[in-house]
C-alpha cells in the first residue's frame, strides 16, 4: 500500500510555545524532533516526555530528542520544517549554527511575537523559505517537562513573509488547525498587520508589569497604570500609522477590553525582569521606539519603558529587590492572591460560582468570586469532537477555582448533567445585564441560531420576551454562511463595512436564497465592501422590525455583536436611539448563569443555617 509520508517537523527551542506545538504537532501525525539545550529539560522530555495541564491536557513522547544543532547535524536528521520557538536574541546565533540544515526543501518557520523577529534568520535561510507565526496562546512551566497552558485566543497567524511559499504555510495552519490548534494562513501584508498588533497587546503590559512588579490583572485594576497602558499603546499606533498599518479606529478600546482578560499571572518579559534574566524588550518596545525615529514620532513612554528595562536588567538589580529572583512568585503566593497547590495554583478571592452557556455555536464559561467579578472566562466551539476539551476545561476550572455552586443555560442545558442547577437563557441574559444595568431595559441577544428579545422591569425582572426561533434569519449562523457564500472573512466583516456607502439590503431572509441574491451581487461586480454592508443592513432591518418598548434603555448582548461592531452602529442608526453593548457580550448570559448559582447557593446556606439554629433551639 502506499502510504503517505510524515510529515516531519524539528523544533528548536523548546519553552511553554515550542512544547504545545511539539505536542500538537506529534497529535496531528508528524514526526517530531526536538532540540533541547538544557540537559535537566532534555533528560525528563526523553524519559516522561511532555505533560500539558490547564485547557489542553495531555502527556506525549517523543523518540527524536537531540541536546544542540550540532547534533542534529551530525545525526543527519531529515525535515521538512524548522521551527524557531527560541527567545528572540538567541535566534541569529542559533541560525547560524543550523547553516548546515538549510537544503532548497527546508521550510523555515519563526514561532516568536516581536516585530522583525523573522529579519534574524533571513542571512541564513534567504527570505523566500521563511514562514513567519504570530502566536496567540501561552503557557508557564510548572517544571521543566511540564506547561500550563495559560491562554489560547485563537487563531494564530502563520504566513510566508515575501509570499513565495504560501502553500507551505497553509499546509503548516491546516496541520495545527487538524489539532485545535487554530491557525489561520495569512498573506505578508496581513502578517505584518498581524504581528504588529500582537507585539503593541505584549508591549503595553509587559515592562510594565516587570518594573511595577505587577501581574496583567492588577496593572488593569489600577486606573492610574490602566493610563499608562492607554499612552503606550497610543504612541505604538502612530508609530504603525507611519509605517502605513492601519487598525480600525476602536482598536485602543478593543485592546484595553482584550488586556482586562489578563489573569492573576507574569507576562513573559515581566517574569524575565523580575527573574533577572535578559529579555526581549528590543524587539518589544525597543521596535516601536526604533521605527518612531525612523519617522520622527515621539514615544516617550516606550523609550522610558525599554531603557528602564534594560538598565534593571543590566545591573542586575532585579536581584537586590527582596523576594526578587524566583522567589517573587512565592511572594505573591503569601500574599494570598494565590496559593500552592502542587503544580497548580487556586485563586484566593474565596467562594467561586460557575455558570456554562451551551448554545448552539459555541459553549461559554464564566466563574465569578462573591463579589459578582468575573475572574475567568473562556470560549469552546460547540462540536462534537469538543467534548474532550470540554472535560479539560472543566477539570481546569475545577483545579484552579473553589467551584460552590453552578448552573447550566442554553441550548444544550439539559444534557449537561454536572451542573448544580438548569435555567433558561431568558432569565440569564436578565441576570447578567442586571449585574451592571439595573432597572427596566429591553435586551436584544443575537446569538448562532437565534435572536430573542427580552424586557425586565425595574426590579429587573423578565415581564415579556420574544424569540425568533423558526428560521435563521438575522442570527449569527445567517450571517457566517451568507459571508462564506460571499468569500467575505467574518472576522473583516466589520471593517469592509465601514467603508462602504452602499445602500442596498439582502431581499431574501431564507439563507438558500440570499445565497442566490449575494451571487447575483457578485456577478453585478459589487465590491467586498458593499456586499459587507449589505449583509449588515438586512440583519440591522430585521432586528428593528421587533417591537421595542419606547422609552426604555436597549442592552445588546450576544456573539454576534461581540464579533461584529459595525453592526452595533447600524442598528443605533436605524432605531435612532442609544443602544449599549454591554462587556463581553458573547459571554453575558453565563455570567448571568453563575449569578444566579451564586444567589441559589446563598439561599440553600441560608436555610441551613435556620435550620441549625431551629436544632440548636
Ligand atoms: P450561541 O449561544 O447560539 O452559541 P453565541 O451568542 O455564542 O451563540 O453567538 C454565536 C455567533 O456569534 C456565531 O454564529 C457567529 O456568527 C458569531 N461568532 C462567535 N464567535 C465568532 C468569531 N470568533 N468570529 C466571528 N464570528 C463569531
Amino acid at each position: 500500500m502506499n502510504q503517505k509520508k510524515k510529515i516531519r517537523v524539528a523544533i528548536v527551542g523548546v519553552g511553554p510555545v515550542g512544547m504545545i506545538m511539539a505536542v500538537k504537532l506529534k497529535e496531528a501525525g508528524c514526526e517530531v524532533i526536538l532540540c533541547v539545550r538544557n540537559k535537566i529539560k532534555l533528560n525528563l522530555i526523553k524519559s516522561e516526555g511532555i505533560t500539558l495541564e490547564g485547557v489542553m491536557e495531555s502527556t506525549t513522547f517523543f523518540d527524536e530528542v537531540y541536546g544542540s544543532i550540532e547534533e542534529l547535524i551530525e545525526a543527519k536528521v531529515q525535515m521538512d520544517y524548522l521551527v524557531f520557538s527560541l527567545k528572540s536574541y538567541q535566534i541569529e546565533k542559533a541560525a547560524q549554527q543550523a547553516l548546515k540544515l538549510s537544503d532548497g526543501e527546508l521550510t523555515v518557520v519563526s514561532a516568536q511575537n516581536g516585530i522583525d523577529v523573522e529579519q534574524l534568520l533571513i542571512p541564513v535561510f534567504g527570505s523566500d523559505r521563511i514562514l513567519r507565526m504570530v502566536i496567540n496562546y501561552a503557557g508557564n512551566l510548572s517544571a521543566p517537562n511540564v506547561v500550563k497552558v495559560t491562554f489560547f485566543t485563537p487563531p494564530n497567524y502563520l504566513g510566508s513573509i515575501d509570499d513565495n511559499r504560501s502553500e507551505k504555510a497553509e499546509e503548516f495552519a491546516e496541520i495545527l488547525n487538524s489539532v485545535e490548534l487554530h491557525t489561520k494562513a495569512i498573506d505578508s501584508f496581513e502578517l505584518l498587520k498581524r504581528t504588529w498588533e500582537k507585539t503593541i497587546l505584549n508591549s503595553s503590559l509587559s515592562a510594565l508589569c516587570g518594573v511595577g512588579r505587577l501581574t496583567m490583572a492588577e496593572a488593569m485594576a489600577d486606573p492610574d497604570t490602566v493610563e499608562l497602558i492607554e499612552q503606550i499603546i497610543n504612541e505604538a499606533v502612530i508609530v504603525a500609522e507611519a509605517e502605513k498599518i492601519k487598525f480600525p479606529d476602536d482598536f485602543i478600546r478593543r485592546c484595553m477590553r482584550y488586556l482586562k482578560k489578563g489573569g492573576n499571572h507574569f507576562p513573559s518579559l515581566a517574569g524575565d525582569v523580575i527573574n533577572n534574566r535578559q529579555t526581549e524588550i528590543d524587539y518589544f518596545n525597543g521596535k516601536i521606539v526604533e521605527y518612531g525615529k525612523k519617522h520622527y514620532v515621539r514615544t516617550s513612554l516606550n523609550l522610558a519603558f525599554t531603557n528602564m528595562v534594560k538598565a534593571m536588567t543590566n545591573k542586575n538589580i532585579a536581584s537586590r529587590i527582596p523576594g526578587a529572583a524566583g522567589s517573587f512568585a512565592r511572594g505573591i503566593i503569601k500574599k494570598g492572591i494565590v496559593k500552592d497547590k502542587k503544580s497548580s495554583v487556586i485563586y484566593q478571592g474565596g467562594d467561586c460560582f460557575l455558570g456554562v452557556d451551551l448554545g448552539s455555536a459555541y459553549i461559554k464559561f464564566t466563574v465569578i468570586d462573591e463579589k459578582q467579578n468575573v475572574v475567568f472566562r473562556y470560549t469552546l466551539q460547540t462540536l462534537n469532537r469538543d467534548r474532550l476539551a470540554h472535560r479539560q476545561v472543566m477539570k481546569a476550572i475545577h483545579t484552579d477555582f473553589d467551584i460552590k455552586y453552578s448552573c447550566a443555560t442554553g441550548y444544550g442545558r439539559k444534557h449537561f448533567i454536572e451542573s448544580d442547577i438548569i435555567k433558561t437563557e431568558i432569565n440569564c441574559a436578565a441576570a447578567g445585564v442586571s449585574r451592571d444595568i439595573s432597572g427596566e431595559k429591553t435586551i436584544i441577544d443575537i446569538g448562532g441560531e437565534d435572536i430573542k428579545v427580552i424586557h425586565c422591569d425595574e426590579n429587573n425582572q423578565v415581564t415579556n420576551f420574544y424569540m425568533n426561533d423558526k428560521c435563521a434569519a438575522g442570527t449569527g449562523s445567517f450571517l457566517s454562511e451568507i459571508a462564506e457564500r460571499a468569500e467575505v472573512d467574518v472576522s473583516e466583516m466589520s471593517r469592509l463595512a465601514a467603508n462602504s456607502v452602499y445602500d442596498k439590503e439582502l431581499n431574501s431572509f431564507c439563507t438558500v436564497f440570499a445565497k442566490t441574491e449575494i451571487m447575483q451581487w457578485i456577478f453585478d461586480g459589487i465590491s467586498i465592501e458593499d456586499i459587507s454592508r449589505g449583509i449588515y443592513l438586512s440583519i440591522a432591518g430585521k432586528v428593528a422590525k421587533m417591537k421595542l418598548l419606547p422609552d426604555v434603555p436597549t442592552v445588546m448582548i450576544g456573539g454576534v455583536i461581540a464579533n461584529h461592531p459595525y453592526l452595533g452602529s447600524l442598528l443605533h442608526e436605524k432605531f435612532n436611539r442609544e443602544i449599549t453593548i454591554v462587556d463581553e457580550p458573547q459571554h453575558t448570559v453565563s455570567l448571568g448563569a453563575a449569578i444566579i448559582a451564586q444567589k441559589h447557593w446563598m439561599k440553600k446556606q441560608y436555610k441551613k443555617s435556620n435550620q441549625e439554629k431551629i436544632e440548636v433551639k
